[in-house]
Parts: structure tokens; sequence; C-alpha cells
């Protein structure tokens, strides 16, 4: 059976002589995989297509859940970050926590319209990396089911309190204490809170609608990547080679 669906790639591995294997994100379908023949060889018109980070019409052939991909229609494949080591390497890594959050064959169009608006910010909007980068990780957060509670201090409801605990994903005033709000504690200005509170409730398409000072900024990156490993329990290479470029 044929069909034709709109996907982006999240993963691509070479499989036997000119084939590769890709892990792509689609809106219908969720997270496949799905066999691309011949497409490392010198004639291949699909090759944008399939490559890392292309967004594509893809006409795939399912036989007994396994999908080839028989034709390509390139939309989008964001040039500005391939030409660009730390653009490519951000990008990278927002492909790889998709590829980690993501479910096989289960419909996902809110991940899939995220990682787009992430790429497009920083590729064609310019948007400074690290404010994509926060507003990526918390966003991406709330829809793997980790949305935060920021309405107050979890323990005596002030409304502006002075901590985020990232272990629990709840606000805390420097001096409550409780024993079931153990956990890692992270500074966070009122202007952070604002704009946490913006990025968890905002539509989808004014994500990166907003400014931010300098400082606020820097506190909400540092939330922002903390919280989304904390409650992933895990890292991301991807990301450990985007900071290397810094350092
Ligand atoms: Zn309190």
């Amino acid at each position: 059976m044929y069909e034709k669906t709109l996907g982006i790639v999240l993963r691509e591995t070479d499989y036997k002589e000119k084939d590769k294997l890709l892990t792509l994100l689609t809106a219908e379908y969720g997270k496949i995989t799905v066999r691309a023949r011949g497409v490392r060889g010198a004639h291949s018109k699909s090759k944008a297509a399939c490559q890392l980070l292309a967004y594509s019409e893809f006409t795939l052939f399912e036989q007994q859940g396994r999908y080839t991909a028989t034709e390509t229609l390139t939309k989008e494949i964001f040039p500005e970050l391939r030409s660009d080591i730390e653009l490519l390497a951000l990008a990278s890594y927002f492909a790889q926590v998709t590829d980690v959050i993501a479910q096989e064959n289960d419909p996902a169009p809110e991940l899939l319209s995220l990682l787009l608006n992430g790429l497009y910010a920083l590729s064609k909007l310019k948007k400074p990396q690290m404010l994509v980068k926060a507003v990526f990780e918390l966003r991406m957060a709330c829809i793997s089911g980790f949305l935060p509670d920021l309405r107050g201090c979890a323990i005596c409801g002030k409304l502006a309190p002075e901590r985020f605990n990232i272990s629990q994903g709840f606000l805390q005033c420097a001096s409550c204490n409780a024993e079931e709000a153990s956990g890692i504690r992270m500074p966070i200005s009122f202007g952070t809170l604002q704009a946490m509170r913006y990025i968890c409730s905002c539509d989808s398409k004014k994500l990166f609608s907003f400014q931010l000072g300098e400082s606020s900024a820097v506190e909400l990156s540092q939330i922002a990547e903390s919280y989304l490993s904390m409650r992933l329990e895990r890292g991301f290479y991807t990301l450990d080679f985007y900071k290397s470029l810094f350092y």
C-alpha cells in the first residue's frame, strides 16, 4: 500500500551498500523507521530529503509494518543550519531530544510542530540560540508530561517565590522547607518566572514571540536545561558536543 506523509528526519543510518535507514517524525504516524533505497548512490533524487533535519513529503510503501520511501518531495532543508557548526549542533540536539520523546507509531503533531518551530526560529528568524534552546527544552518537558506547577510556592502559596525545584517541578520560597519539597532548587527571578509561565501556556505559534533581559535569559537557560534532563533522567551526547564548542 502506498501513502503520503510529511515528515522530518531525526536520525539517519547507512544501511547496506547504498541505502539509508531513516527515523522520521511524521504528523500522521508519529515516529517511524523508513528504508530509503539507493539514496547514497551518485544519482539519487532523494539525497536532500533523506538527510538529517530535512522536512519533506515522503511517499511510503508499507508492507507488514515496514516502510520504504519510494518518492520524496523536499519542503524545507534549513540550509542556514548546515553552514554554521553551532546551529547544526544545536539543531542536532533538538532532533535527538525529539527522537527520545517521540513514540513509535504514535501520532505526535505537537512534537513535530515544536521541532519545526524551533528550527525555524534558529534558521530563519535568527533568534538567540540560548533563548530558542531554553524555550524548546521547557516546552518539550511540558509536552512529554512534565508540566511544571508555576502558580506559586508549593508550601505557603506565595505568588512569586525565589526558587524553582527542578526535581519536583514546582516553586518554593528560599525559606519554605517541607519534607515533600526536597530536591534540587535553583534561584529564579520574577522575570524568569514570567517567561516560564508564558512558555508553558502560550499558543504554539507565539512560542518565540517574547523578549527577555540578558540575566533572565541566562537563568532561564540553566533552569530549562537542568529541568529537562532531570525529568528525562538522561543526558544527550549532542548537547555535550554543542557545549564543547564554547569551551
Ligand atoms: Zn513559600
